[in-house]
């Protein structure tokens, strides 16, 4: 492990106590999180697998800052998010995690190159320089100047992992990454996931889909809002030879 990638490792830890979140009130009420604890090593490929509506993406908020909780601390890569102000969470955001969407979010008038400069340009982190390398780094160098709709899904997505790294977060979150697609163009996605982690930067991945979650060195388990199992896996499989 190289010394940047250490430095990651260090800071890429994960922990949770406590922590509830009720979305609505009275009888409209949802109780989408209730009293999670959470303790994640640095460094890991974690997978979050539940079923629809089971709090996996109100989990993945919270721990991004997207999203506050109503109780509970947080600890996310060495940083007390439970008590940021929403100005605070914003930097914390831009200087600490990176995230993948389910359908990308790419901005449709930008280039694949475009879509990766403007957060470097927007958060003052990262390098122009750095952009084509990353490009290059998720197979994409011959694709810079196409508009996302001249992009396969797979190729958006990739898209959408460039410009994640881009700002060099010591987390990246990807919520459903294969999601919207196919078995061969979603293994190219969970092979770079598997790459990013393996490479010293934690991962955490929202999956409803258990073949999925064999990829990750950590499985967490939701139902209804709670935890109901955490495994550790001491043989991942290689995304490479992900079948579903
Ligand atoms: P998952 O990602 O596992 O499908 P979510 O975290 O999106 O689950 O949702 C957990 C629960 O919280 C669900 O019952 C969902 O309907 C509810 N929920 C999520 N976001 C909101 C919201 N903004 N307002 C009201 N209810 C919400
Ligand atoms: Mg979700």
């Amino acid at each position: 492990m190289g010394r940047r990638a250490a430095r990651r490792s260090r800071r890429g830890g994960i922990r949770l106590h406590g922590v509830s979140k009720t979305y609505g009130t009275g009888e409209a009420a949802v109780h989408a999180l209730t009293d999670i604890d959470l303790d994640i090593p640095p460094g890991e490929l974690v997978a979050i697998l539940g079923a629809s509506g089971s709090g996996k993406t109100t989990m993945l908020n919270i721990i991004g800052g997207i999203e506050s909780a109503d109780e509970g601390s947080i600890s996310v890569a060495g940083q007390d998010i439970s008590t940021k102000h929403p100005a605070q969470l914003g930097a914390f955001r831009r200087d600490h995690v990176g995230f993948v969407f389910q359908f990308f979010n790419l901005i449709p008038s930008l280039t694949a190159r475009e879509n990766v400069e403007v957060i470097v340009e927007l958060t003052g982190r990262g390098d122009r320089r750095r952009v084509a390398g990353l490009l290059a780094a998720v197979g994409l160098s011959d694709r810079a100047d196409h508009f996302p709709a001249e992009l396969s899904g797979g190729q958006q997505q990739r898209v959408s992992i460039a410009r994640a790294l881009a700002t060099d977060p010591d987390l990246l979150l990807a919520d459903e990454p294969t999601g919207a697609l196919d078995v061969a163009t979603g293994r190219e996605v969970l092979e770079l996931l598997q790459h990013t982690s393996r490479a010293g930067r934690g991962v955490v991945m929202v999956t409803h889909n258990e073949v999925v979650a064999e990829i990750a060195d950590r499985v967490i388990r939701m139902r209804d809002g709670t935890v109901t199992a955490e495994d550790t896996n001491a043989n991942p499989v290689d995304a490479a030879t992900l079948r579903w």
